[in-house]
C-alpha cells in the first residue's frame, strides 16, 4: 500500500498546522509524497500566501515597486514558519531569485507558484523528505493545456526511484521552461496527477472539514457528512456548486481507479469522505447521497409550430448560442417547445444582439428570456430503479408552497435537476433534506 498526501493551504498556514501536518504523514509509512499548497489563511481576515504573491508580483514588475520592500510580508511568513519549526533552513537565496524574476516581469504565474514552491522546500526539510521541483515533473503543451502523457512518464519515473517526496501543488513547467499554474485551487489536481504517476493506492486529500456534507450548512442546519461518494455523484454535486475539492481533481485518479478520501488536519480521527468508482461504492445508506444547487439561471424560452417536425431546428438553435459563447445547461422540449437554460452570465452584454439572431435564425413563434431561475440537483446512487424517488422530491417542494419551472432526470437515474424560482432556493433544499435524510 501506498498513499499520496495533499495538504491545502490552510493545513500549512503557520507552524502549528505544519506539525499537525508532520505527525499525519509520520504516523504512516504509507504516505509516500507529498503535495503541500502555499500557506493560507491563518485567521477569518488572514491572507493567502499565492494573494499576496499576486498582488507583490504586480506592484513589482507593473507598478516598479522596491522588491524588497513589497516582498518583506511574504518573507515574513516564511522565515516565521522556519523559525517557529526550529530549522536550520535558509531561503535567502530563493528570495533572491524571485526578486531578480519579478523585475523581470516573467509572469504572474511563476509569481503565483512560489507559494507552493517555497512551501515545498520547507516541508520537504522538515520531514527529511525529497523535494521534486513541479517544474521538473508536471508539464503543459505549448498551447497551455496540461500534458498528461508527458506528465505521466517523467514523473513517474522519478517517483520510482525517490521513496518519499515533496512535490509541490498548483503548477508546471511550459516546453520552453515557462511556469504556469493550474486554475485556483490547482493543487488538489496536482494531488491527483502525482497519484496517477506513483500508481499508489489512495490519494488523501487533508484540508479543514471532515469531508463532503450532504447539504450545503450555511442552509441546512448541522447536515449529515457523507462517508462514500462515487465519482460521478461528485461531478453531478461539484458541477452545482459543493467544492470542497477542485472541479478537475478526480479526473486523473479516475482513469487509474484510485478512491481520494477527504481528511481533515485538525480532526485526523475523522474518517471523512471516500470517493470511489461506482464499482467499488457500498450500498448508500439514504437513497440520495446529497444536494447541491446554484443560483443566477436564465431560461431562453422558444415556441414554435411544428418545431419537432422542423428538420435542423435544435441545430440552428445551438449554433446561435455557440456563437454567443453560451453554454446550455439543460434543455427540456416539448413538441413545440424547447428551453435553454443558460447561466444568466453568459446572457451579459449581448442579449439583444442574441435576441435578434436567435429571432432571424429560428424564426420563433414566441421567444421570451426569464430570469432568476435557481436549479437543485438531487444525486445518488441509491435513487437507480427505487421507485418514488421524485415522487418524494415533488412532494417535499409541493407541500412547501413551492413551484417547479423545471425538471430533468438522465436515463443514468443518478440525479434529478429541478428549476425553481431563486427566492424559495434555501427553503427547497431544506424540505428536501428533511424528506429524504431526516426522515428516512
Ligand atoms: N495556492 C493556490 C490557490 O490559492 C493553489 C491551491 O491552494 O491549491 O489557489
Amino acid at each position: 500500500m501506498s498513499k499520496v498526501v495533499k495538504f491545502g493551504g490552510s493545513s500549512l498556514a503557520d507552524a502549528k498546522q505544519f506539525r499537525k501536518v508532520a505527525d499525519i504523514i509520520h504516523a504512516d509509512p504509507e504516505r509516500k509524497y507529498v503535495v503541500p499548497s502555499a500557506p493560507g489563511k491563518r485567521f477569518k481576515e488572514d491572507t493567502k500566501v499565492t494573494d499576496m504573491l499576486y498582488r507583490c508580483y504586480d506592484e513589482v514588475a507593473v507598478q516598479g515597486k522596491d522588491f524588497t520592500e513589497a516582498f518583506a510580508p511574504i518573507r515574513e511568513r516564511y522565515n516565521g514558519i522556519i523559525s517557529d519549526l526550529g530549522l536550520t533552513l535558509n531561503l535567502d537565496e530563493e528570495f533572491a531569485k524571485i526578486g531578480e524574476n519579478f523585475k523581470a516581469a516573467v509572469g504572474s504565474d511563476y509569481a503565483a507558484s512560489r507559494g507552493e514552491y517555497l512551501n515545498g522546500i520547507v516541508l520537504a526539510n522538515y520531514l527529511g523528505f525529497e523535494f521534486i521541483d513541479a517544474a521538473r515533473a508536471i508539464f503543459f503543451d505549448n498551447k497551455g493545456n496540461f500534458d498528461a502523457d508527458t506528465t505521466d512518464a517523467c514523473l513517474g519515473a522519478l517517483l520510482d526511484k525517490t521513496p518519499k517526496a515533496v512535490i509541490p501543488g498548483f503548477y508546471g513547467a511550459m516546453p520552453d521552461g515557462t511556469i504556469k499554474t493550474f486554475s485556483r485551487g490547482g493543487s488538489d489536481f496536482t494531488g491527483s496527477v502525482v497519484a496517477k504517476a506513483a500508481k499508489v493506492d489512495l490519494y488523501e486529500n487533508w484540508t479543514d472539514v471532515s469531508g463532503f456534507l450532504v447539504a450545503d450548512p450555511r442552509i441546512v442546519e448541522n447536515p449529515e457528512g457523507i462517508s462514500v461518494i462515487t465519482y460521478s455523484e461528485l461531478r453531478e454535486l461539484s458541477y452545482m456548486g459543493a467544492g470542497v475539492l477542485h472541479e478537475d481533481a478526480i479526473f486523473p485518479v479516475r482513469s487509474a481507479n484510485i478512491p481520494i478520501n477527504i481528511k481533515n488536519t485538525n480532526a485526523p480521527q475523522d474518517a471523512g469522505t471516500l470517493i470511489v468508482p461506482t464499482s467499488h461504492a457500498p450500498a448508500s445508506e439514504h437513497v440520495i447521497t446529497g444536494i447541491a444547487g446554484k443560483k443566477n439561471f436564465s431560461v431562453i424560452s422558444i415556441e414554435k409550430d411544428r418545431m419537432n417536425s422542423n428538420k435542423g431546428f435544435l441545430r440552428k438553435l445551438l449554433q446561435v448560442l455557440e456563437n454567443h459563447d453560451i453554454f446550455p445547461e439543460h434543455m427540456p422540449t416539448g413538441i413545440d417547445t424547447v428551453s435553454v437554460v443558460v447561466n444568466s452570465s453568459e446572457l451579459d452584454g449581448q442579449r439583444e444582439k442574441l435576441t435578434e439572431r436567435l429571432v432571424e435564425v429560428v424564426k420563433p413563434d414566441h421567444f421570451e428570456i426569464i430570469d432568476g431561475l435557481a436549479l437543485i440537483a438531487v444525486v445518488g446512487r441509491g435513487m437507480r430503479s427505487v421507485k418514488g424517488t421524485a415522487t418524494r422530491v415533488f412532494a417535499a417542494l409541493s407541500h412547501a408552497n413551492i413551484n417547479i419551472r423545471m425538471i430533468d432526470q438522465g436515463s443514468s437515474e443518478l440525479n434529478i435537476i429541478i428549476g425553481i424560482n431563486a427566492g424559495d432556493f434555501d427553503k427547497a433544499i431544506k424540505v428536501i433534506y428533511d424528506m429524504f435524510i431526516l426522515s428516512e
